[in-house]
């Protein structure tokens, strides 16, 4: 008996494996290899001999959600209300599973858009749902007519991701009127929308829904400091919603993990006054276009890349094996790890393209370029 007979081992975990196993280059799960800010590993080292090692309140340690409140004002010029509204949580994944626990039920229908990242799936089975997979276009773009089309009286959430994991896509603003449009037809629907590269982006800027009145009064927004601080192992985020699905929300999480590790938290909470958010996406920019302009003399062809650290790439001028073998075979003979896209399809969908992570030191970046360039 399996409650999740179709859920299988995620791809970040086989590929990450066996990049080890191979020694070779891991460019396949999404996380920096560089040093974390000193500012950061100097606060975790004074908060560690002070008093910090207990629980914290429930939904957070007060003086990050206060300075959570006071970040999402600045970046979105909205204000939260840190008791009703904010809850830090064991990364983005403990967000979203949280919130799909408790906001969907049985026989619900959520819509989920193909490709996607792999952790919206699986809660929405556990509640005995349907994921209602609608496919991007072929730009990946968001097809909203198909997304209208989707849409049921059973239909409780839809869930997007801006930026996009994979692609790298992000929401542009008729892409968010769109969204408006589509939801003041159907106002029992809630929007899940998973944000956590929401400080990575390029040449133009994200449109978070927190900016967006008729959105956010619906809406369940995950943010991950592990994108945004280079400390994706310290697996602390934050989800703002409204009071009454927060509260429903909190229920939830009292029971599934209670309170959040509060020493990364007091570490964030201290760090958040004096870091400049703004200079993330320029930092991983110039990481963008040195990774790109270091393959373009390979024969991978390059996808456009909006934001996010990762770069799709199509390896059809190379072999026309499927994207998973491929990915095993750069592995094995080439020594760099990628992740197949066709794990982020509902059916596995294949188009010969793969995603390498690009938040990685230059000497990296340029070793893994210089294989490439071989391949
Ligand atoms: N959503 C997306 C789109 C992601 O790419 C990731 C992980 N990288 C997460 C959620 C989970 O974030 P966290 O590591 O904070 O749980
Ligand atoms: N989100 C990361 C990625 O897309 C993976 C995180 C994980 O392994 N769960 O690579």
């Amino acid at each position: 008996m399996s409650k999740l007979p179709n859920i299988t081992t995620s791809i970040f975990t086989v590929m990450s494996k066996m990049a080890a196993e191979h020694n070779a280059i891991n460019l396949s799960q999404g996380f920096p290899n560089f040093p974390v800010d000193e500012k950061l590993t100097e606060i975790v080292a004074r908060l560690a001999k002070e008093d910090i090692h207990q629980y914290t309140p429930m939904a957070g340690y007060p003086p990050l959600m206060t300075k959570i409140a006071n970040l999402v004002n600045r970046s979105y010029q909205r204000n939260i209300e840190p008791e009703t509204e904010l809850l830090v949580t064991t990364g983005a994944t403990q967000g979203i599973f949280t919130t799909i626990q408790a906001l969907v039920e049985n026989q619900d229908e959520v819509i989920v858009l193909d490709p996607s990242y792999d952790c919206y799936e699986a809660p929405i089975l556990l509640c005995n749902a349907k994921a209602i997979r609608v496919a991007l276009n072929d730009d990946y773009t968001a097809n909203w007519e198909n997304i209208e089309a989707a849409c049921t009286s059973k239909t409780k959430m839809i869930i997007i991701n801006n930026p996009h994991n994979p692609t790298g896509k992000i929401l542009n603003e008729s892409d968010i009127e769109a969204l408006e449009n589509l939801l003041e037809k159907f106002p029992e629907i809630i929007l899940l929308s998973d944000e956590v590269y929401e400080y990575i982006t390029f040449e133009e800027k994200h449109i978070s829904v927190h900016t967006r009145p008729q959105l956010r009064n619906r809406a369940v927004v995950i943010s991950s400091f592990g994108k945004t601080f280079h400390i994706t192992g310290w697996k602390i985020g934050y989800v703002v919603a409204p009071e009454q699905l927060m509260k429903e929300i909190k229920k939830v999480h009292q029971f599934l993990v209670f309170s959040v590790n509060s020493l990364a938290q007091a570490a964030i909470s201290e760090y958040l006054d004096s870091v400049s958010i703004d200079e993330i996406s320029i930092f991983f920019q110039q990481k963008r276009d040195y990774f790109r302009e270091l393959l373009s003399k390979s024969r991978f062809e390059l996808i456009p890349c909006e934001g996010t650290y990762f770069q799709v790439v199509s390896y059809k001028a190379i072999s026309d094996e499927n994207d998973v073998d491929f990915c095993k075979r750069l592995i094995t003979e080439h020594g760099v790890a990628a992740i197949p896209i066709s794990n982020f399809y509902e059916n596995g969908k294949d188009l010969h393209l793969i995603r390498f992570c690009f938040a990685k030191d230059n000497a990296t970046l340029e070793e893994a370029a210089r294989r490439l360039c071989n391949v």
